[in-house]
């Protein structure tokens, strides 16, 4: 065989079947057929379908089959990220004429994304407040209910349970963003005391599972195989696929999740009292608070106290736009970025009166500025937010 032939087709490479720690990187577009009996016998809906790197690889389903575990379901697909996972569902479960539910505070995207499908396939979307499960009210065109606990930004915890009650009641599937709960708050197929399931869980694992801010990544988890194949098939026809080294990355970051989340709750907990007492912040937004408006429902559904590494805060109303800026650009510590679940803390400011459909009394007057906790100490922490804060404190007359 001359050399030119050898690189390609290597007579004696070495042997592949060992131990490691951490399970190998299959990267693979062409996947290689043993002979035509295997590549005619293979089935689309085999639960390892072998076939072309889209449906999957051992990288994939070894990934998939962990999120599954964690979440307490059966069947995992992976999407390019949190969106597309959203996007996945969406795209299944929704045709023209058919009514979606998303709670107020939803994920800022997954609105956008049903808005996409109004305009273009007549998708019908309906808002709902999470507190309140009677102002969802399903017409007989409703097919999805998304719940989202807790929801983006202001953190309120719904009423997961007298919704997902309701949804069933009229037949409806519920589809869960458990992001902030990442399975380790509450589990997305045994909620309450009850123990009640949703029909699917969704986890942008760009966050918690991920844990360093480079992967981005999304899951979706049923426990019925009919629900599993109807997703399966717009997987597939969607061309939706996730790289093997990323699903590496993730699958390496899997064990540590549940430590790095009890720490940042922790030390999110630990800044809340701080934070409400300073004059310059209105209101402090963390379902952990007795005064929040949620503080039930996260009480009744979060048992173990966990709270993930999330608060917001609503300044004091005298503090203009540009005020909020200068405070949020005077902090050194927590970077200016979306997303969350990294080691690095992080800060985003929020016009959130323009982001919200229905009036909601329970939050103040005020721009609003979301801090995501990492895994920094917290006294460093609290002595960055102390100094920025002073930069707003010296020119409050002037203001
Ligand atoms: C970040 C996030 C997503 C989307 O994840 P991406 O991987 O960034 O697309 C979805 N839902 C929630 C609640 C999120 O925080």
């Amino acid at each position: 065989m001359k050399t030119q032939t050898a690189l390609i087709h290597d007579p004696r490479h070495a042997p592949q079947y060992i131990d490691s720690l951490q399970p190998p990187v299959y990267r693979a577009s062409t996947i290689v057929f043993k002979d035509t009996a295997q590549l005619l016998n293979r089935h689309w809906t085999d639960r390892y379908d072998y076939s072309y790197g889209t449906h999957g690889t051992p990288s994939t389903y070894t990934l998939g089959d962990q999120i599954a575990r964690m979440d307490g379901g059966e069947y995992c697909l992976l999407a390019p990220s949190g969106l597309s996972a959203i996007n996945l569902v969406n795209s299944t479960f929704l045709s023209t004429g058919d009514e979606v539910w998303l709670p107020d505070n939803v994920y800022g995207p997954n609105s956008d994304h049903v808005e996409f499908l109004q305009n273009n396939y007549g998708i019908i979307p309906k808002v709902y407040d999470p507190l309140d499960a009677s102002t969802f009210e399903p017409s007989a065109q409703c097919k999805l209910i998304w719940l989202e606990a807790a929801g983006s930004v202001t953190l309120e915890f719904p009423d997961l349970q007298g919704l997902i009650k309701k949804a069933k009641a009229h037949g409806i599937l519920t589809a869960i963003d458990h992001t902030w709960g990442a399975s380790l708050a509450f589990s997305p197929f045994a909620i309450g005391d009850e123990a009640l399931a949703v029909d699917i869980a969704v986890h942008a694992l760009t966050k918690y599972p991920s844990g360093g801010g480079d992967v981005l990544m999304g899951s979706v988890v049923t426990k019925d195989k009919a629900l599993h194949t109807k997703l399966l098939r717009t997987h597939a026809r969607q061309g939706i696929s996730v790289s093997a080294d990323d699903c590496a990355t993730v699958y390496r970051s899997l064990p540590s999740m549940a430590m790095r989340y009890a720490k940042q709750s922790e030390t999110c907990l630990e800044l809340l009292d701080f934070l409400k007492n300073k004059p310059q912040i209105a209101q402090v937004l963390h379902p952990a608070t007795a005064d929040n408006a949620s503080h039930q429902f996260w009480q009744q559904n979060c048992l173990t106290a966990k709270s993930a590494g999330l608060v917001s805060v609503i300044m004091d109303k005298r503090y203009s736009w540009a005020d909020v800026c200068r405070f949020v650009d005077a902090l050194k510590l927590f970077k200016i970025g979306f997303s969350w679940g990294g080691a690095t803390s992080l800060v985003m400011l929020y016009d959130i009166k323009k982001m919200r459909r229905l009036t909601h009394h329970h939050l103040a007057d005020g721009y609003l500025v979301r801090f995501c906790i990492g895994l920094e100490d917290v006294s460093d922490l609290m002595a960055d937010i102390e100094q920025a804060l002073n930069v707003l404190k010296l020119d409050e007359k002037t203001n």
